[in-house]
């Protein structure tokens, strides 16, 4: 085992949208910051935000497999780069609604209510949309939480063909909203990330090391079990031991719990954290369902998600559970 011979005060673990962005937060603190970051930059690709090569083609897959609950293998769609997965995601940067945090009934359960509420949060959301430099507009959102700030940029327009169908849906009395979207304003890489607005600009500050293809697999606690003192990473196939007063896990839901689970020892047969026996549990992916229509006017077929219907975010005066968000997309021509 290498032991590191530097002492960090925060090792954060993984670059996407936790990792890039409290590394931001931390780097002008002056701390001494370790970024371990098992991906290494990605290239800049038309391919990474195309629906076509993300979804059905699987690009971005990571080169191992997962299972189901039954057992069953699959490829698993995330992403290892500096960045993660915000270097494929859609760029909507959307808050949760103030009731989401309240007890909400769903058709399959209950959703509990959180110990913290919207306006807990609302001061974090507002500081990350200045950060992200999203371009958005709070109007017309029948769910629209209150914003502290307004968005630092305004919404940008749609594209003709969005355009189109945006006002057809108002025209049934709807409220067709447009998105709220990162985007860095330069032609070459439109779509803002955690690498860009996170890791890009931190990495100029001397108090901040970022290592790459550095996968973390355990985590060590001080023999009490009470803090962990000491992060192990497989480098270039060799283990790496660093050590650090502060923690960040930011490996994304799953690979955060993976590590906790990988990391039990005595004092935590179970796992790191896991007194409730629930980490890793209860994990979920996005549910969608697609509505295809097709025209027979021609379309580029490469315009991004710009608009959202909330209206039966909470249901409607017949079912009043929530529906969900409805976005419309781009990209179906070429699927
Ligand atoms: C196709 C797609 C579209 C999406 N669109 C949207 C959208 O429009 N809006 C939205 O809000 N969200 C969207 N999401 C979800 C969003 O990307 C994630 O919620 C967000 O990136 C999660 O951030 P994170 O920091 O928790 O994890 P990630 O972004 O997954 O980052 C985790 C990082 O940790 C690294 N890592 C993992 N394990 C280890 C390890 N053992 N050692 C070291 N490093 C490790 C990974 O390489 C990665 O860099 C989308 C996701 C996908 C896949």
């Amino acid at each position: 085992m290498i032991i590191d011979d530097q002492y960090y005060d925060v090792i954060v673990i993984g670059t996407g949208a936790g990792g890039g962005t409290i590394a931001h937060k931390l780097a002008p603190t002056g701390k001494k910051i370790l970024i371990l970051e098992r991906g290494d930059f990605m290239a800049l690709e038309e391919q990474n935000r195309t629906s076509v090569d993300v979804f059905k083609r699987e690009r971005y897959h990571a080169p191992e497999q997962w299972y189901d609950s039954m057992g069953e293998p699959f490829s698993p769609q995330t992403n290892y780069a500096v960045g993660g997965n915000t270097k494929i995601y859609g760029a909507v940067l959307q808050r949760m609604r103030s009731r989401d945090f309240e007890t909400v009934k769903h058709q399959n359960g209950i959703s509990p209510e959180w110990c913290l509420k919207y306006n807990d949060f609302e001061p974090y959301y507002s500081a990350a949309e200045q950060l992200y430099r999203v371009h958005g507009n709070t109007a017309h959102d029948p769910t629209e939480p209150s914003h502290s700030q307004d968005y630092p940029y305004p919404a940008p327009d749609h594209e003709p063909r969005i355009q189109t169908l945006t006002e057809a849906i108002a025209q049934q009395g709807l409220h067709p909203t447009t998105l709220p979207l990162t985007l860095t304003r330069q032609d070459d890489d439109p779509t803002g990330d955690s690498e860009v607005f996170g890791i890009e600009p931190v990495l100029k500050s001397p108090n901040v090391t970022l290592i790459t293809s550095a996968k973390v697999v355990s985590l060590h606690t001080n023999s009490s079990g009470q803090m962990i003192k000491a992060v192990q990473a497989e480098i270039n196939g060799n283990p790496h031991l660093f050590l650090a007063d502060v923690v960040v896990l930011a490996c994304g839901a799953i690979n955060s719990a993976a590590l906790m689970l990988q990391s039990a020892n005595e004092k935590h047969p179970d796992g790191l954290a896991n007194g409730s026996g629930l980490v890793g549990r209860n994990l979920m992916k996005h549910l969608m369902t697609a509505i295809v229509q097709r025209d027979g006017k021609s379309n580029s077929g490469t315009f991004r998600r710009s608009v959202s219907v909330n209206d039966f975010y909470w249901g409607d005066e017949n079912f009043a559970i929530p529906w969900a968000i409805s976005r419309i997309q781009g990209d179906c021509s070429r699927m």
